[in-house]
């Protein structure tokens, strides 16, 4: 790229997303706001807004994939007044060390962890009645390993829900937005987590991720039905939706 970034190949990019995880995961939340000036909050908000977890009735079991420091599995949680019973896995134990703190410092017992790699989940077929990415698929190799695996573990008339960032097409959105990732989000990195390489990478891996329309019909391929997709912020953002019927 004209930012001199050198892509990783697919048997390295699993070890160097961990990496980069074990390294930020102390000042992960911090970065979050620093980066996207809070918006990501409101992307988290709209993502459980979308999904309306139930506050009554049969056991509502949600799996919240790459679930990282919790954001999005304390948000359901609140959203479904503690009637959800969540599952929070990730690949990286130092970030769901984190987020046990924080579960365990807010009062949240409806959650349970699993150390697990998305391509490749420890869990029965049909378990779950909703499945959550956020922010998560682009970190993983191969996608369409994920997305079956997702298909498998849902149950019927289960739910599944990704929040990502996407490549963005509008020419001057793509100037500006270009010009932010690759140059302020790395200096803020290395500011607040004095690894700025970590951060680069993480944009890059943007950059590669397949657009909304293109992952959308992924989503359709691993069997997913009625897939549809929301944009925010001027498309920096697409929340992906599929159903298991
Ligand atoms: N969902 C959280 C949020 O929105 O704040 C965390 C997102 S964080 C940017 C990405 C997470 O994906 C990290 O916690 C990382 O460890 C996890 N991850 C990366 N590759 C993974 C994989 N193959 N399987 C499961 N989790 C993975």
């Amino acid at each position: 790229t004209q930012f001199g970034y050198q892509e990783v190949p697919m048997e390295e990019k699993q070890g160097r997303v961990d990496d980069v995880f074990h390294s930020v995961a102390r000042r992960y939340d911090i970065m979050n706001d620093l980066m996207s000036g809070g918006l990501h909050r409101l992307w988290k908000n709209a993502m459980v807004s979308w999904l309306a977890p139930p506050h009554s009735g049969r056991p509502y079991r949600v799996l919240d994939m790459a679930g990282g420091t919790g954001d999005i599995a304390f948000r359901i949680s609140d959203r479904s007044r503690g009637h959800a019973e969540i599952t929070v896995a990730d690949i990286n134990g130092s970030m769901l060390e984190v987020c046990r703190e924080r579960a365990e410092k807010h009062g949240y017992t409806n959650l349970s962890y699993a150390e697990a790699n998305a391509e490749e989940l420890p869990f029965e077929d049909k378990s779950f009645d909703a499945y959550t990415i956020a922010f998560g698929i682009r970190n993983v190799p191969r996608l369409d390993k994920a997305l079956s695996e997702a298909y498998r573990v849902l149950k019927p008339g289960g739910r599944f829900l990704c929040l990502e960032f996407t490549p963005v097409s509008t020419p001057v959105i793509a100037q500006l937005y270009e010009a932010y990732s690759f140059r302020v989000i790395p200096m803020i990195g290395q500011v607040v987590t004095g690894d700025r390489e970590s951060y680069q990478y993480l944009v890059e891996s943007i950059r590669v991720f397949p657009n909304k329309e293109r992952f959308a019909s992924m989503i359709s391929d691993a069997g997913f039905e009625r897939v549809s997709y929301r944009d925010y912020t001027t498309g920096v953002v697409a929340l992906h939706s599929g159903w298991k019927l």
